[in-house]
């Protein structure tokens, strides 16, 4: 029988309603996941480690870490990791996790639920099974599985806060569908090496929305923020307004002053295209990157990661748009 590890970490999943208000707050589940859910031993010989118990709002950098460290540690012995995590922030681990590790040689499975598993009408119970029985097949990547579709993980959005179907993948098809059956769509990665745990984050990022007529004062402020990195959320293909030039002015100061500015899309589906208007123009001659077609989650956490992994904002522009673990798709 495959031998699969659950790491659990939190989220609705693990939930139960608290006193005096009956907010939902993480609490002694975890441990009993195999109590609640006995049909997982069917499936795979399962052990469960609690590594920690949050809602994933909580969830930090150096959590992202001792996951990588856990699964890293605990490679050989498994054939399959399922790591159980609150939805919210559940790309961003998903993301995290594939740059930290670097060609696994079994599948990395996260999943949780909208509605705790002590609930009747969960969804949890079906996303733990789903995600075990994946585990134990030929997919080495890092992966999120919820009602039904699996997703590569850094291409993973939550699209719902009340769906059943939480998660979306607007820009790479799912790599597997499940119903009666299992059903492979898109073609799971292929390590390019041997497994390595690599790389650490800096989290002095941030991302701004560009709104229609916002001032150029509002970007200037940012000089003082103490920010390495910023992502700017432009219109469309990645226009920022060419207007009186004045917040083209504020974005290039920041990269005078060593921000690698990168700039995305604030539509949902496509890619980032500085060719194609006067707005994209302006962001490439000041020198700002472009967000190819990866998601916001997914950007923010590679621009933390290679700022750091990497020395310098040099070496960050030249590795920004080489794909890690097929966050993006390169442009034809
Ligand atoms: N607030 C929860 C979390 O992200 C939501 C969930 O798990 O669905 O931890």
């Amino acid at each position: 029988m495959a031998r699969v590890l659950i790491l659990h970490t939190g989220g609705t999943l693990g939930m139960r309603p608290r006193r005096p208000d009956r907010a939902l707050a993480p609490d002694e589940f975890g441990p009993t996941l195999l109590e609640n859910v006995p049909e997982l031993t069917t499936i795979a010989d399962v052990d469960t480690r609690v590594l920690f118990q949050l809602d994933s709002s909580d969830v930090h950098p150096e959590h992202w870490v001792r996951l990588g460290r856990e699964i890293a540690d605990s490679i050989a012995d498994y054939d399959g990791f399922v790591v159980t995590h609150g939805t919210d922030a559940m790309s961003y681990t998903a993301a995290a996790l594939s740059f930290l590790l670097r060609n696994p040689p079994v599948p990395i499975i996260l999943t949780g639920s909208q509605r705790p598993l002590a609930d009747a009408r969960t969804d949890g119970r079906a996303n733990l099974v789903g995600a075990v029985d994946l585990a134990t097949h030929e997919f080495r990547e890092v992966c999120i599985y919820f009602d039904g579709l699996l997703l590569r993980g850094n291409r993973a959005r939550k699209r719902s806060s009340f769906a059943f179907s939480a998660f979306d993948s607007p820009n790479f098809p799912p790599l597997a569908e499940v119903g009666a059956g299992l059903r492979k769509i898109a073609e799971p990665l292929a390590p390019r090496g041997p497994f390595r745990l690599h790389g650490s984050f800096d989290p002095c990022v941030a991302v701004v929305r560009l709104l229609p007529g916002q001032p150029a004062s509002a970007w200037q402020a940012l000089a003082g923020a103490g920010l390495r990195g910023l992502i700017v959320e432009a219109f469309g293909v990645g226009n920022l307004p060419v207007g009186d030039g004045s917040i083209g002015e504020a974005l290039r100061h920041l990269i005078t002053r060593g921000v690698v500015l990168v700039v995305g899309s604030q539509a949902q589906k496509g890619r980032v295209d500085f060719g194609l208007y006067q707005g994209g123009r302006l962001a490439e001659q000041i020198g700002a990157l472009g967000a190819d077609d990866m998601t916001p989650e997914t950007a923010s956490v590679k621009l933390m990661y290679l700022l750091g992994t990497l020395d310098d904002a040099k070496q960050v522009k030249r590795a920004w748009h080489e794909p890690i673990a097929g966050e993006l798709t390169a442009a034809e």
